[in-house]
């Protein structure tokens, strides 16, 4: 048996002023055939769960091109078709194979191609034939147009937000590959459109136990795989939207109606299955009843997470805390790429005065301007998320009285403590750990803290979906137009 395993990932927010071509790829993630490390990256862990079994299964394994980009603004078409080509070149010359297994996103989007999944995912299966086995792994927060559906023969989404089981799906994916190709089973796929949007945190109820009842019913009565498609509301497609996707053994009937109930138990929840958010001031007013000794409360500035394709640049949530100089505290990571290497070479004792953050756009806040301190420097700050490790490349550290500020060089999310303890600063010494992350922070900022609070600090991502000027979306579609399952 031959397998060809490639990765093409990121996540586009087509109202983001950041825009994308092949070298943001290559500067975030590049791996050309063979050289992918031996940890899994978001995107790319089929790739590492087919390598871990060749020698067992006895199939062989040729590897084509991992890459991903921080998810930010529209892909350029040069970018996307490059790397598409130079993935499909990979696969001709690798014919014929068994199967092919695909780490992708679902929610790309470049100059003329709205569905790049769809598109790649077409283009491997005339390449490959009717016959070869196509899977892919997709991040929930996915469009899962009918082209992809229909493209592959499996598809396997994240089933957990944080993101904590990429490498876990991408098993599942090969194991329902290998099955298949070895005709085992035969899977059907069926998806429930929700017609709106129906996201859901894993990390608390009602979505911590729907996840562990539907991963309850995989591989019984014939049900091979459950994937929630949330969607990805920051993104001007026809296809925007949550979808249910459930592939059977041979019984397109069956998962067509598990899928509907599945997606009418979610639609059912309404606004219930999202957190509250907090304005800044009403949160830290919050977060400060909530601390205790040696433990923070932590708040995420949800709507300023790179994760979600903005800039990470908002000083609205530094401002809020520096009008409250009483309270220990620590914020981070800002995208400020300049102030870092201005911090860096000034070095680590230093005060100087620094402009940063609030640059990359209005809604960004406004920059700011003070004398700091220079607690810390690094290089490369090297976080760790599940398996994974993510670069925040050169980073700093600074101090305005009682707060402390990351900021870094290379936009990412905030996933774990060491974005500020690699730099030095003490945690449980903070009453407020102010993080830029959507969820992915809630599995390691957890454990350390009092409570997890949501702000919102108002932007840039755009939060509420009824105030997002789509022109593009499927109607009826929720919360524009009433739900028509509801
Ligand atoms: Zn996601």
């Amino acid at each position: 048996m031959r397998v060809f395993t490639a990765s093409l990932a990121t996540e586009t927010n087509t109202f983001a002023p950041l825009y994308v071509d092949r070298s943001a790829f290559e500067s975030a993630f590049y791996c050309p055939p063979g050289t992918h490390p031996d940890t899994p990256t978001l995107c790319s862990a089929p790739i590492i769960a087919a390598r871990r079994r060749a020698a067992s299964e006895g199939y062989e394994l040729v590897e084509g091109t991992a890459t991903w980009a921080e998810p930010a603004g529209l892909v350029s078409r040069d970018g996307y078709e490059s790397l598409r080509d130079e993935i499909l070149g990979q696969l001709r010359a690798a014919l014929p194979v068994d199967i092919v297994l695909l780490g992708l996103h679902g929610a790309m989007v470049a100059q003329g191609y709205d569905d790049c999944e769809g598109d790649l995912i077409a283009k491997v299966r005339a390449l490959a034939g009717p016959d070869c086995v196509i899977g892919a792994e997709l991040d929930m927060h996915c469009h899962l147009s009918a082209e992809m559906v229909e493209g592959a023969d499996i598809i396997v989404a994240f089933k957990e937000f944080p993101h904590t089981d990429f490498l876990a799906r991408a098993e599942d994916l090969l194991e329902l590959c290998l099955r298949t190709a070895r005709g085992e089973v035969k899977p059907v796929s069926a998806v429930f459109d929700c017609r709106g949007l129906a996201a859901f945190m894993t990390s608390r109820e009602p979505g911590r136990g729907f996840v562990d009842r539907i991963k309850a019913v995989e591989g019984r009565d014939g049900i091979l795989s459950i994937s929630v498609a949330h969607g990805f509301q920051a993104a001007d497609v026809a296809d925007v939207g949550s979808k249910v996707l459930v592939i059977a053994d041979g019984d397109a009937a069956k998962a067509a109606a598990l899928a509907k109930r599945l997606g009418l138990e979610i639609l059912g929840w309404g606004q219930g299955a999202s957190p509250r958010h907090y304005k800044p001031a009403e949160g830290i007013a919050a977060a400060i009843e909530l601390a205790e000794p040696g433990k923070p409360v932590v708040l995420a500035d949800r709507w300023d997470n790179p994760g979600g394709g903005v800039a990470g640049d908002s000083s609205v949530m530094v401002e809020a805390l520096l009008r409250h100089p009483e309270i220990p505290a620590a914020i981070g990571a800002l995208w400020d790429p300049v102030a870092v290497s201005l911090c860096r070479a000034a070095g680590v004792g230093a005060e100087i005065a620094l402009r940063f953050a609030g640059k990359a756009a209005p809604s960004s806040g406004r920059p700011i301007d003070a004398v700091v301190q220079v607690i810390g420097t690094t290089a490369d700050l090297l976080i760790p998320f599940e398996q994974s490790w993510v670069s925040l490349g050169p980073a700093a550290a600074i101090r305005i009285g009682l707060l402390d500020i990351v900021l870094a060089s290379a936009r990412a999310q905030t996933f774990s403590p060491p974005v500020f303890t690699d730099l030095g600063i003490d945690l449980a010494a903070k009453t407020l750990v102010v993080v830029k992350s959507s969820n992915h922070f809630h599995a390691a900022f957890a454990p350390i803290a009092a409570s997890v609070l949501y702000l919102d600090s108002g932007g840039p991502y755009p939060p509420d979906a009824s105030k997002i000027p789509y022109t593009k979306v499927k109607r009826p579609f929720s919360p524009l137009d009433p739900n028509p399952w509801l």
